[in-house]
């Protein structure tokens, strides 16, 4: 069910309204939008009757909401939604293309520091990679654990870059939200409901990859379950399903971003890296997501890549990142958007 406020109504009138609410034992999310606060209510089995909650001052309506999504839905929100970042102008979701750079995973210190310094530059954000990485083999490279993460923290302070890394269970989610900025749920994660639910406890935004065979719907609902438990800063990303195609690792799914956009309004980004495997077809397919109304793009980008321990084929080298961007510029104008310029070297001083 979903509560209308008047555009005119008070703090006062919507926290009553929500106390309200969870007074009957039903939980309260009062989601604030441009031209007035809905209130969505959750938690009830069966239904609900509106009568007690039409009557309260302030409200224009109560809504009874038949999609299985409520809070992800634009119902809720008619506006989209622009998740912000203390201390930075860097938004998601915002006129400005929100772009996501930086190795498969965090390997060294030197290594990280020698991407984020070039994707910074190429005007990047945010710097990802992983600490925590969830392999098809065992013996694969499995992360630095929270090493990984210092020296991520090093990043942010030394680049001013926001950092974006996976949480693959509720012990590393604890440390992914201590020292990140952004906690990414993975695609094999994506149905992972007690760790979905961890997350919506969480105190950072979480950015929620697409499940190789999941569905728009089944999409929304992982974010659902995040934000049913209060944390309402959810980023969806496109990043490749399995088809029969074999000519790439995955097939990039570009359609889902304007379908998820007439749905919900929730920012989504696409992620070209691991949408098709491949590094020859990384900077077409960002052309695409950018022209197909994307938030923002996440691309894999390593120093030497043919050494990387994980996704060298698909990383970029830095140059070409720098090439990315200079397409994506040019791009984003034609879909009303903005995309940072590059950094130019400062001359040094005499
Ligand atoms: C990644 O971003 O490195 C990753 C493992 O992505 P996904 O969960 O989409 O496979
Ligand atoms: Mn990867």
């Amino acid at each position: 069910m979903l509560i209308v406020m008047q555009a005119h109504a008070t703090d006062e009138q919507v926290r009553a309204v929500c106390q309200k609410i969870e007074g009957l034992g039903y939980r309260a999310h009062a989601i604030p939008g441009a031209e007035r606060t809905a209130i969505g209510l959750t938690g009830n089995q069966g239904e609900v009757e509106p009568a007690a909650l039409e009557e309260m001052p302030g409200v224009q309506e109560v809504i009874r909401v038949t999609k299985p999504y409520k809070l992800v839905s634009r119902d809720i929100k008619p506006d989209n939604t622009v998740i912000r970042f203390a201390g930075t102008d860097a938004t998601i979701g915002g006129p400005e293309l929100a772009i996501i750079a930086g190795p498969c995973g965090i390997e060294s210190r030197e290594q990280a520091f020698a991407v984020a310094e070039r994707v910074a530059r190429a005007g990047a954000q945010f710097f990802r990679g992983g600490a925590y990485k969830p392999r098809t083999s065992p013996y694969s490279f499995q992360g630095l654990g929270e090493k990984g993460l210092q020296i991520m923290a090093e990043v942010r302070e030394m680049f001013g870059l926001r950092i974006v890394t996976e949480a693959i269970d509720n012990e590393s989610l604890e440390l992914v939200d201590e020292y990140a900025d952004i906690i990414q749920i993975g695609a094999r994660n994506m149905q992972n409901f007690s760790l979905l639910k961890r997350a919506g406890r969480a105190r950072k935004p979480v950015l929620l990859k697409r499940g190789m065979s999941a569905t728009l719907e089944e999409l929304l609902m992982a974010a659902e379950y995040i934000m049913s438990e209060g944390n309402y800063n959810v980023i969806l990303c496109e990043r490749g399903v399995r088809t029969f195609a074999d000519h790439t690792r995955n097939t990039l799914d570009l359609s889902l971003i304007p379908a998820v956009q007439r749905l919900s309004h929730l920012p989504i980004v696409v992620d070209p890296s691991h949408g098709t495997g491949k590094r020859n077809k990384v900077t077409p397919m960002s052309r695409a997501a950018v022209a197909v109304g994307a938030d923002g793009l996440i691309v894999e980008v390593h120093h030497q890549p043919d050494k990387a321990l994980s996704d060298g084929m698909q990383s970029l080298y830095p140059d070409q990142f720098d090439e990315l961007m200079v397409q994506v510029r040019q791009i984003a104008p034609v879909v009303g958007r903005t995309a940072r310029s590059a950094v130019t070297p400062q001359p040094s001083a005499v």
